[in-house]
């Protein structure tokens, strides 16, 4: 007799690499190793980024056994043109909630639904769970700790109308695990209470409770203390609880086909082993024109071998281009480096333009450290790999992750801005020869970082905390399947 069907889980992935990369490694280990069939749902992304980069997700998806489903285009046209990115998404998720409902019924009516599982943009998809009959669980690709600071907003503003949302005004916030964080870390959503970005996160976050758990892109090892309080506040039950599933970091055989368009990589095979400082800002990071120049001017005193990903400048100052597709690929962001340094610097490194197939990067033995943005996926990437950081944190919640991995995880040496807001160029060669060369500091975290690379296979390995936690979430999805059937 054939097999029954395997249940099949749907994962709904908001627009960006940042989110669709870690939902897809999710699906594909849900199918891989815990029994389940899945489907991977997109969005036309508003401001198709880094194109390169979803695309060879998906692809190398089918492969390993995981559909995707894209939703059809909705007419956005009249949303204001300065609309703030979030608005935007969230507006997209909204109008295309009809669209997802006829797909998932479609997907029912063939196979044995078991569970929907959007990512933490997508709460407003939750409601389709109920219509279903499914359990819902929100996929969240940052940290506990974030979760930890959406939570407290929430919390502190339970009950309270739009009008009336209260701060997060603590000069320093405690949050669970022992993280302090200063206010300019909050991310810039946090920030104000009366900011529309404020009640769309404050929103967002009262609609989690809807959703029957969290499985969140960590690892017991890299926040211990976080992992075990938490599980002790979700006993009090007012949020979900959250499951710690990651790291979710994809194989870089994933990143085949991108590779030869966006970067030599025999230029980084002809270097010496744990030499290389890499340098990136994730898929939508912006520097200023002068703070690229300093940069610039930082990585070539600091005397050691570089591969950097320069994306094109902000020209009015903003730190992310999230959103903005107007210039991509239509100008040369090489060319806004300063007169001279490309010649000077040639041989002992290289510049590429936007992109590189950052895991095959990361896990390449030339690699010594990693100069990021700390957006997670990155700092996920680069503790799989024993790379040591310098957290450069730009927008969103980079800062939180900064704050972590400095202060408690020890995986990373902070810059430090200078009162005018710029990085200047001794702090980023001091850093850089610190993490290198160093002997307390920069041996104490290039230490952490081969000690939590062990801990992160170790915690995704058969039996290990991360693996039992997503079996044990997919078995409960599975015998749920079962006693539907049954009734
Ligand atoms: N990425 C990449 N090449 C690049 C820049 C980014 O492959 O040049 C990938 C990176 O490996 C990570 C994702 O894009 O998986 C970026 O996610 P992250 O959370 O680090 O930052 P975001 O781009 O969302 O700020």
């Amino acid at each position: 007799a054939a097999l029954p069907p395997r249940p099949h889980v749907v994962l709904v992935a908001s627009p960006g690499a940042g989110h669709l990369i870690p939902t897809a490694e999710l699906a594909r280990r849900l199918v891989a190793h815990h029994g389940l069939a899945a489907t991977l749902v997109t969005f036309p992304d508003p401001s198709a980024p880094s194109a390169a980069a979803p695309s060879s997700v998906l692809s190398s998806l089918g492969a390993a056994g995981v559909s995707t489903a894209a939703l059809p285009a909705v007419a956005l046209d009249d949303l204001p043109a300065d609309a703030h990115i979030e608005t935007v998404l969230l507006e997209l998720i909204g109008r295309s909630i009809p669209h997802l409902r006829a797909m998932l019924r479609d997907i029912r009516s063939s196979a044995r639904l078991a569970a929907l599982v959007p990512d933490f943009f997508c709460s407003t998809v939750l409601p389709l769970a109920a219509e279903l009959g499914v359990p819902a669980y929100i996929f969240f690709p940052g940290n506990l700790t974030t979760l930890s600071l959406m939570r407290s907003a929430v919390e502190l503003n339970d009950g309270a109308a739009p009008g009336e949302l209260r701060d997060l005004h603590a000069d320093a916030l405690r949050l669970p695990g022992g993280v302090s964080l200063r206010r300019e870390d909050y991310g810039d959503g946090f920030q104000d209470s009366k900011a529309p970005v404020y009640t769309h996160l404050i929103e967002e976050g009262r609609r989690y409770r809807a959703a029957d758990g969290f499985l969140v892109n960590t690892f017991h090892d890299i926040e211990p203390a976080t992992v075990e309080e938490l599980e002790q506040v979700v006993e009090q039950g007012t949020f979900p609880p959250a499951y710690p599933v990651g790291p979710l970091v994809r194989p870089s055989s994933d990143e085949d086909d991108v590779s030869s368009a966006c970067l030599d990589l025999e230029w980084l095979d002809r270097q010496p082993a744990g030499s290389v400082v890499y340098v990136s800002f994730g898929s939508a990071g912006a520097l200023s024109v002068e703070q690229t120049a300093e940069l610039a001017a930082g990585l070539e005193h600091s005397g050691h071998r570089f591969l950097w990903v320069v994306r094109m400048p902000s020209l009015h100052g903003e730190n992310s281009d999230m959103g903005k597709s107007h210039r991509r690929g239509e100008d040369d962001p090489l060319a806004y480096l300063p007169d001279g340094f490309l010649e000077r610097t040639s041989g002992r490194s290289l510049a590429v333009a936007s992109w590189a197939p950052q895991v095959r990067v990361l896990s390449h033995r030339a690699t010594a450290a990693f100069v990021s943005h700390c957006g997670w996926n990155s700092t996920l990437e680069s503790v799989a790999h024993g790379v040591p950081m310098i957290a450069w944190p730009l927008y969103a919640e980079q800062g939180v992750n900064a704050t972590v991995l400095s202060q408690n995880v020890g995986v990373a040496l902070r810059l430090r801005a200078r009162a005018d807001g710029l990085i200047a160029r001794e702090e980023i060669a001091a850093a850089v020869r610190e993490l290198m060369d160093g002997k307390e500091k920069g041996r104490a975290v290039r230490c952490r970082a081969g000690y939590l690379r062990e801990a992160a296979a170790r915690a995704c390995a058969p039996g290990g905390s991360s693996w039992q936690m997503l079996k044990e979430v997919a078995g409960k999805w599975t015998a749920a399947t079962l006693g539907r059937q049954e009734q």
